[in-house]
């Protein structure tokens, strides 16, 4: 049977965010879904496109209301993925991309162990501090938390399916490409 559910984390930084924008470009077909997250939008972020910003009221009824695949506390904040339109998605027969950190990706393999996790490494720690400060998003105490999660984050690295190293983009692009359309043949 085809794999339809792809989850793509990695630490704040590394390029996850880049890679399946260009993933995405040449794979038209895949979904991305869209998170639910406690967290202020960026500059330019737009609610419904990048994620659905909600009050950690609105968050925590979700919770309650068992809305949520998976979520979980990252440097301050709530994400979470709603299960309604994975269901939806897996129910048309779509090919699905999550983006997630690494928690949540342990729990969505748990339940749903068809679920196949890549995780995006960076070259160094150091070539990862330059490319979360060099998007100039977030202020040094936000960094220094997300900067804090990264020796956990390898850590969970070991359970996930396939590993990349997102040193040149192009490669790396071609190398998720492999990985899906190898599962998909297999
Ligand atoms: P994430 O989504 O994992 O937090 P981003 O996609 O926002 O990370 O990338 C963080 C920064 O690193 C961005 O400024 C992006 O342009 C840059 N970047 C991503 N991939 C590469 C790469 N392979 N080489 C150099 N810079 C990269
Ligand atoms: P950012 O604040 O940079 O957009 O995201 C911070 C972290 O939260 C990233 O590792 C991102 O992958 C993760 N994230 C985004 N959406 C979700 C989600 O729905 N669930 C979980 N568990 N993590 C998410």
């Amino acid at each position: 049977m085809d794999k339809k559910l792809f989850v793509i984390s990695g630490s704040s930084g590394v390029g996850k965010g880049t890679v399946i924008k260009k993933f995405l470009e040449r794979n038209s077909h895949f979904m991305l879904s869209v998170s639910c997250t406690t967290r202020a939008p960026r500059d330019g972020e737009v609610n419904g496109v990048n994620y659905f910003f909600l009050s950690k009221e609105e968050f925590q009824n979700c919770i309650d209301n068992d809305k949520f695949l998976e979520w979980a506390e990252f440097a301050g904040n709530r994400y979470g993925t709603k299960k309604k339109y994975i269901k939806q998605c897996l129910d048309e027969g779509k090919d699905i991309i999550l983006e997630i950190d690494t928690k949540g990706a342990l729990q969505v393999k748990k339940q749903m162990p068809e679920s196949v996790l890549i995780f995006i490494a960076p070259p160094s720690f150091e070539v990862l501090e330059n490319r979360l400060r060099g998007r100039h998003t977030e202020d040094e105490a936000t960094i220094q938390k997300r900067l804090m999660e990264v020796k956990e984050e390898l850590a969970r690295a070991e359970h996930f399916d396939y590993k990349i190293i997102n040193d040149d983009l192009d490669r790396a692009v071609l190398e998720i490409e492999k990985i899906i359309n190898g599962e998909n043949d297999a």
